[in-house]
């Protein structure tokens, strides 16, 4: 845990967030500021700070991700009509917040840049 890591506070119950799912590696909770009609983000509850930083120990972590985010996808009702899960990582990603994080996007076009 950081100390005043935005995702960490989050985690600890100190800024509210719309929870979509929560266990004992990850939670998944709404984007402040969606960018589609679907906007979940996926966060390790360990604070990771880049993909570049995830250990070989962690592989299991990532996998899960992916299959919170297919179940978010799900309970989100984007399933069939397609959803995108993505991680940004450096400065040309755009990656805004220093705590590993996967977006679930969906339930409009995106496009091949997204
Ligand atoms: P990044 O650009 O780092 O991959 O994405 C960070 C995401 O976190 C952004 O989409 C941003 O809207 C979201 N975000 C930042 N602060 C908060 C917050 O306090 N609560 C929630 N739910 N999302 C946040
Ligand atoms: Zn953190």
């Amino acid at each position: 845990m950081a100390e005043d890591c935005i995702f960490c506070r989050i985690i600890r119950g100190e800024i509210p967030s719309d929870t979509l799912h929560r266990d004992d590696e990850v939670i998944a909770i709404r984007d402040i500021n969606p960018r589609a009609p679907t906007h979940a983000l996926v966060i390790p509850l360990e604070h990771v700070t880049y993909l570049d930083t995830v250990s070989p120990e962690q592989e299991t972590l990532l996998g899960h991700m992916l299959l919170v985010g297919k179940d978010v996808a799900r309970s989100e009702g984007v399933l069939e009509s397609g959803y995108r899960l993505s991680i940004n990582q450096g400065p040309d990603s755009g990656q805004l917040v220093p705590h590993l994080h996967m977006h679930v996007l969906g339930g409009r076009g995106l496009g091949a840049e997204g």
